[in-house]
């Protein structure tokens, strides 16, 4: 079931029907010496498909450097609070696109309240963020951990409707799968308000991508989840991409490149390995839908090239460049960059 609210944050509409965007988290100190690193860093992560980014707040000097990047960021930049109201009050004061607060850890209703009210001034929706990790006391030792977690998600959407901000949305992490998919179906049964999912301390790259699909493809398939984040022990690229592979294998990509490419085995004479290695970031920032193919050697390097829009192929002492489905170069494998790299030219 879709979320039927939504959320304006800056330019981009999360949930009401609109498609699921993708979000991940800056993982070092902003050094506010050296803006423009961060900002051609976020330009690279526009182009893999990011839509929104959120930065830990830890303190009022690290949110006046976010509200600096913000101010000449393009990408919509969201401010992380935990603990002290008054981090999040002084983030208000430049162009942040959302707060994501975890009510639970900023203490006095009125301090929530404050936060609250200068946010519906500026127009600025908040993320309530609940943690498995982090449930207010009286939660944290309920035998039904999930129920727990929808429990203190819906105590906080109580307060705020209270407060009559309905700019909201929810996140429920938990560690593991099924708590995942448990609480975040509990609380679309119940609620229309727009549900950033995903799981959180999910682990190293490998470990980390297969539990966020095992818990978001079942979630998106059913209509839960208006935007995602794939929380890895890697880098914020990682993130990006595993959740564009995450929507597309859910049916609920957008449009983008789909990589076809082998494992490679002992028969390979081209090193699809390294060449996706090398290629693969440049092909995921690529405007246009297609398909890519890099296979290893002719038992099904040739079929695959040829369904691709563009595909690359060992066969033997040789490397095939198939265009549209017919073969357009036949090269030596050293060559295979420079020709790669001129038939994506023309293919861009
Ligand atoms: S295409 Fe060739 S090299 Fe690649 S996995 Fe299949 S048999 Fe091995």
């Amino acid at each position: 079931m879709a979320s039927k609210r939504s959320v304006k944050v800056a330019d981009l509409i999360i949930g009401g029907g609109f498609p699921v965007s993708i979000q991940t988290m800056w993982k070092e100190p902003l050094d506010p010496a050296d803006l423009p690193s961060a900002l051609h860093r976020i330009q690279g992560l526009a182009s893999l498909g990011c839509d929104l980014l959120r930065f830990a707040v830890p303190d009022i000097g690290a949110a006046e450097t976010l509200g600096a990047l913000a101010a000449m960021a393009k990408m919509p930049l969201v401010a992380d609070i935990h603990f002290d109201w008054r981090i999040a009050l002084r983030c208000l004061d430049f162009p942040i696109a959302k707060i994501r607060l975890n009510p639970g850890n900023i203490g006095a209703r009125w301090k929530v309240e404050e936060v609250v009210k200068k946010a519906q001034g500026k127009g600025v929706p908040i993320r309530i963020g609940v943690n498995g990790g982090s449930l207010p006391e009286d939660l944290r030792d309920l035998p039904d951990r999930a129920a727990a977690i929808v429990e203190a998600a819906e105590r906080e959407c109580a307060v705020f409707d209270e407060l009559g901000f309905q700019d909201v949305l929810v996140s429920m992490k938990a560690s593991d799968v099924a708590q995942t998919i448990a609480v975040n179906r509990a609380f679309a049964s119940r609620h229309e308000v727009p549900l950033h999912i995903g799981v959180t301390e999910a682990g190293p790259l490998i470990a980390g991508v297969v539990k966020n699909t095992a818990a978001l493809v079942p979630l998106l398939a059913d209509g839960i989840g208006d935007t995602i984040r794939v929380s890895l022990s890697s880098d914020m690229e990682s993130e990006v991409t595993a959740a564009r592979e995450i929507l597309a294998a859910a049916g609920r990509g957008r449009a983008g490149i789909t990589i076809v490419s082998c494992p490679r085995c002992a028969r390979a004479s081209f090193d699809t390995h390294a060449f996706s290695a090398r290629w693969a970031p440049r092909l995921y920032c690529l405007g246009k839908t297609a398909t890519i193919a890099i296979m290893g050697c002719v038992v099904n390097g040739p079929g695959e090239a040829r369904h691709a829009d563009l595909g690359i192929t060992g066969a033997g002492d040789k490397v095939i460049i198939f265009k549209n489905g017919a073969i357009a170069r036949t090269i030596r494998p050293e060559e295979a960059d420079i020709v790669f790299e001129e038939e994506l030219r023309a293919f861009e």
